[in-house]
């Protein structure tokens, strides 16, 4: 009774897919195909998250079939322990995981009710001297997008050691957490760069796709993420 009660409270506490383990599913995105229009078009909506999204979680599943040992982590856990996982389904894991993973997030980072971004997080990305602005911050983010060669992701992280916030691009559908310790790049934004995100409305334009991306941040949700990173 404890036990239930004790797993209700953390369900409550926590975000479904921080205790999601296999086998995974896909997760409610909370809006339409369609509720991001005209900025990210009905069409690709559906078929990144029913098409592409959902494969990544079928394979997964599908590699730790035979792996009852590592069917109780969670994504962000197999993604943290890489060098630990059988050889044969290594590179199949970190790419499939990491797919959910970044994918889950990639749609927690959207929005269809748009708002500014807090005066506290303007003036935390300010802060960085790198930056300068916040319109120094997009424009770096801007930049790094569009030389992610061939595919892969843009990512506002946050280092707990430096105390600072940064900008990283990863490959394929690498996470941030892989190659770092716990804590040295915590993602609180993302962007998908794959040309499957956004080559149905921008064709090959990608900084068209950037562009219209910014305005459906959920900048509510980055500061949720930031104020989690300080913790
Ligand atoms: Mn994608």
């Amino acid at each position: 009774m404890l036990k239930k009660t004790f797993h209700i409270a953390l369900f409550i506490l926590f975000p479904l897919y921080a205790l999601e383990h296999y086998p995974f599913s896909l997760l409610p995105r909370g809006y339409a195909d369609s509720a991001l229009e005209p900025h990210i078009d009905r069409e690709t909506m559906k078929i990144h998250y029913e098409g592409h999204h959902a494969t990544y979680v079928k394979n997964l599943n599908e590699e730790l079939k035979d792996h009852p040992a590592f069917q109780k982590y969670s994504c962000k856990q197999l993604l943290t322990m890489l060098d630990k996982l059988p050889e044969k389904i290594r590179v199949a894991v970190r790419n499939n995981a990491g797919g959910h993973e970044n994918h889950t997030f990639f749609w927690r980072c959207l929005t269809p009710q748009y708002k500014k971004p807090s005066k506290r997080l303007i003036k935390a990305i300010e802060g960085m001297p790198y930056f300068g602005s916040f319109e120094g911050f997009k424009q770096q983010f801007n930049q790094a997008a569009k030389k992610v060669f061939g595919s892969g992701w843009v990512w506002l992280c946050y280092d707990k050691f430096l105390g600072e916030l940064f900008i990283m691009t990863t490959p394929n559908q690498d996470n941030p957490i892989i190659d770092h310790r716990p804590g040295e790049a915590i993602p609180l934004l993302a962007l998908d760069v794959w040309e499957h995100a956004y080559y149905l409305k921008h064709q090959n334009k990608r900084a068209s796709y950037i562009d219209a991306w910014w305005s459906v941040v959920n900048w509510d949700f980055v500061e949720e993420n930031y104020k989690k990173a300080l913790l």
